[in-house]
């Protein structure tokens, strides 16, 4: 698809019919959870206030054609991780001691406590559960060329905003059918807006860990960070377990567990004692856990003591399914990305009748180029040199604010130790459509409303697996589950919501 095929946007609109667009969209979100805790109000013991999402008012132009290729090709790409999570030899090498986990401390610290639970037979669960989220930009070089649909990276941890992406997707829809959006473009029609059900679907993968493990009376327990302000994304999963699953759920940050979980070394079952607050009694049950769903431990920030590894530990050995298990997170790291682009790699995970030729190139289609920085002695590096303009440098970490791009480059490999290179991937930019525009209205909004920018837009795809071995035989189940868009001012290199560099946008097709 050629760059000029997307229209012109923002359509044109007024200034009251701007001021009224705010007006809605902040209303709509603050009444229908599309929301944040404030900076100030992330303490205990409860919440009393909240602040908006931050939120384009107009959805964004998105080729159908490469809406229904993400969503086809999720099924493969959970598969593929799923595949790439259950293979021990392949992860010890890429991410073990003689791998990335050498030149990075914390996957070094992750693989070591996968190792050792390893060695000490103390893994007890064979399935693992994954929440994913494989994110996407168009790629439009330029006019002559044609555009297509690149991976920016998969994410197999705490994958986020998908219960607050529907909700943006039925921001969006309620101005069209409040406003018709005054007429302002003939696409923003309703045939246009797609479904986005991931609220149902992100909890359903859950649930389906949940009854595998099969005492139906055990809670699923979300280990969150302490001062979270994205809460209300982890709250309508837990909404959405309880009336649709009956499902109870527990939060519990990582220094709470330390002392409120435990594994009884013959069953390995994981039991947690419930918050104290909530429970003033001195015989404090305990409650057995079928699932373990972080939405912490993916950053090095989480785990400031070793105590802290080792709650991981225990959570990892225990009979609850993770989501993720150490090795799952491992597969999302940047640097499996990179491996998997090496010739053979992807053919030897999609094998069988069930995955074409077709397949493996559309998925390779969606790659850019991608080299270690400690290629071939100097290699990597001279060429990251040589290409920094077109170049992004990602480590092993996520959660946005972490890479290194473009001009920064070249200073950055001055000072970066022959040690580190392994850590690092280089990663050639994705050319997004310039000249899309929107009106962005940060979290909260301010005094400013609706601010009108340049923007660039990153797409993504949810899907959850659950898979496992059992009697040498690999079991996966998967599905593909919704969508989230979101939309940065062009100027920001980074994406990211929570980081505050992009809003919740959704998509109109055309
Ligand atoms: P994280 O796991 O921290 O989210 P990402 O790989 O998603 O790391 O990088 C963060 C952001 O950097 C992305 O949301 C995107 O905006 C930008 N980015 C990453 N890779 C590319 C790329 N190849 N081309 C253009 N932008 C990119
Ligand atoms: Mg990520
Ligand atoms: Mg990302």
């Amino acid at each position: 698809m050629p760059r000029g095929t997307l229209p012109e946007w923002p359509p044109q609109i007024t200034e009251a019919q701007r001021h009224s667009l705010t007006l809605l969209a902040t209303t709509y979100a603050l009444s229908h959870g599309l929301i944040y805790l404030p900076v100030a109000d992330v303490q205990p013991p409860a919440p009393t206030s909240t602040i908006h999402a931050p939120v384009s008012l107009f959805p964004s132009p998105f080729p159908r054609r490469w809406f229904e290729e993400a969503r086809k090709l999720q099924h493969i790409y959970n598969v593929l991780y799923a595949k790439i999570a259950m293979d021990d030899d392949f992860l010890d090498r890429v991410m073990g001691e003689d791998g990335a986990g050498r030149a990075d401390e914390f996957t070094g610290q992750l693989w070591k406590k996968w190792k050792q639970l390893r060695d000490e037979n103390a893994i007890s669960q064979p399935l693992h559960l994954g929440l994913f989220r494989s994110d996407y930009m168009i790629h439009a070089p330029d006019e002559d060329k044609p555009a297509g649909l690149k991976q920016v990276e998969f994410n197999t941890i705490s994958s986020s905003f998908g219960t607050l992406s529907e909700r943006s997707a039925q921001l969006h829809r309620y101005l069209f059918a409040a406003t018709n959006y005054y007429g302002a473009s003939p696409l923003l029609s309703s045939e246009n807006f797609p479904v986005n059900r991931t609220t149902s679907g992100l909890a359903e993968g859950l649930a389906e860990a949940h009854r595998a493990y099969n005492v139906p009376e055990s809670y699923i327990l979300f280990v969150v960070q302490p001062g979270e302000r994205n809460v209300f994304d982890q709250r309508w999963l837990e909404y959405e377990l309880l009336e649709t699953h009956s499902i109870h759920v527990i939060r519990q940050t990582f220094d709470e567990l330390a002392g409120s979980a435990h594994v009884d070394p013959k069953t390995k079952v994981l039991r947690v004692t419930l918050n104290h607050s909530l429970n003033p009694s001195t015989e404090v049950p305990s409650i057995e856990i079928s699932t373990v769903y972080f939405r912490a431990g993916y950053t090095p920030t989480d785990f400031p003591t070793p105590v802290h590894y080792d709650t991981r530990y225990l959570l990892e050995s225990s009979r609850a399914i993770k989501c993720p298990t150490i090795p799952l997170q491992l597969a999302g790291g940047k640097k499996v990305q990179e491996v998997l682009t090496q010739p053979g790699v992807l053919e030897k995970y999609l094998t069988g009748p069930e995955f074409t030729s077709a397949d493996l190139a559309a998925i390779r289609e969606t790659w850019m180029e991608m080299w270690s920085l400690d290629q071939s002695g100097n290699e990597g590096v001279d060429k990251a040199r040589d290409q920094a303009l077109d170049l992004v440098l990602k480590p092993q970490r996520e959660g946005g604010g972490n890479n290194v791009y473009k001009e920064s480059i070249p200073s950055f490999l001055d000072n970066l130790a022959k040690s580190e290179r392994e850590a690092w991937i280089a990663m050639k930019l994705i050319a997004a459509p310039t000249d899309m525009g929107n009106y962005l209205v940060r979290a909260g909004g301010g005094t400013e409303g609706a601010v009108k920018s340049e923007v660039i837009s990153e797409f993504g795809i949810f899907g959850w697996a659950l898979f496992g071995r059992t009697d040498d035989q690999e079991h996966i189940k998967d599905k593909e589950v919704g969508w989230l868009v979101r939309t940065k001012a062009k100027e920001s290199n980074e994406g990211g919501v929570a980081a505050g560099f992009s809003v919740l946008d959704s998509i109109v097709l055309v």
